[in-house]
């Protein structure tokens, strides 16, 4: 197969697209596909301070150098869960890849806050994964409000989205169905959320990442029960390859013809969060979630 671009001997064949690239016109391509995103969905602009949510994975790395090589204004933010090996080891490659990017990198170490994953997991004795994830979203939404940027930027992929809106759809949850898609205006207390990945695939960010050789962690958590949507994802990938370009159409037909109306839904049914009493962020409860938990874990401050 040739490049589609130059003719030369095509490395990655991309169905979806009709196309297949050498590695140097794939990362013409996928720096089109971002581009791509944030005008047409009007993710950011020129003078918006990003701040990067980096895990150490392929796609928040990806993301921070496509997003760097493009010349916006970045910075990093990689939260130290605090789990033995597989912090360390995904805090050493952010550390290694943010050096040689020139990229500004924050941590924030949750030994500090009081909220360590393995002492929650102990303490809570159920599966850490959705506690993990609402400190994850808690710390990088104050972390981005209290130092002045702009806008929060995630590594969600195309196949994370499509598999959480498939699954979304399967349940009907009208609130989080108005509430997805790849950029979520900024609120009172809440940064703006986008995701410029969101037109790319998994198969899509991994070739990236290794033609652009990104040094990305592969060690997995240990309360990891495998990738999240995991047989959402099978199911969706399956009916790709029967239908090349059904994931980007399904996905692109829920924003610009289905979303709007979740949205209106949802505010109907939503309840208007209120500052929390403790730290001042949104809640719709008594005190916010992370604050409950600092609680029931004894941390102070
Ligand atoms: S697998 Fe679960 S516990 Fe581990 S980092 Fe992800 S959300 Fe947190
Ligand atoms: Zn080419
Ligand atoms: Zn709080």
């Amino acid at each position: 197969m040739k490049c589609t671009r130059c003719r030369a001997t095509a490395a990655v064949a991309l169905p979806s697209h009709n196309a297949g690239f050498c590695p140097d016109c794939f990362q013409v391509f996928f720096s089109r596909q971002v581009q791509k995103a944030i005008k047409e969905k009007d993710l950011f602009q020129p003078e918006d301070k990003i701040l990067i949510a980096l895990s150490g994975g392929k796609d928040s790395l990806s993301l921070a150098r496509e997003l760097k090589l493009l010349g916006y204004d970045t910075a990093g933010l990689y939260i130290d869960l605090a789990i033995p090996d597989s912090s360390v080891k995904a805090g050493e490659h952010v550390g290694r890849f943010c050096r040689e990017l020139g990229i500004n990198l924050h941590v924030l170490d949750l030994q500090k806050e009081g909220l360590p994953i393995p002492e929650v997991q102990k303490k809570l004795r159920r599966p850490v994964c959705s506690v993990c994830g609402q400190i994850k979203r808690y710390y990088f939404n104050r972390f981005a409000l209290d130092n002045g940027y702009s806008v929060l930027a995630t590594g969600h992929n195309l196949d994370d989205e499509v598999a959480r809106l498939f699954s979304n759809v399967m349940r009907w949850d009208t609130a989080y169905l108005g509430d997805q898609g790849p950029a979520l205006p900024a609120q009172e207390g809440f940064v703006r959320k986008v995701k410029p990945l969101y037109r790319l695939s998994e198969f899509e960010t991994a070739n990236y990442s290794f033609l652009a050789g990104i040094d990305y962690c592969y060690a997995p958590c240990p309360y990891s029960r495998g990738a999240s949507f995991t047989f959402y994802k099978s199911l969706l990938d399956e009916l790709e390859h029967q239908q090349p370009g059904r994931k980007i159409n399904f996905y692109e037909g829920f924003l610009n013809r289905a979303r709007r109306a979740f949205a209106r839904q949802e505010d109907l049914e939503g309840l208007k969060p209120e500052p929390c009493p403790v730290c001042g962020y949104p809640t719709t409860g008594e005190v916010c979630g992370v604050c409950r938990l600092r609680e029931i874990m004894g941390a102070k401050g």
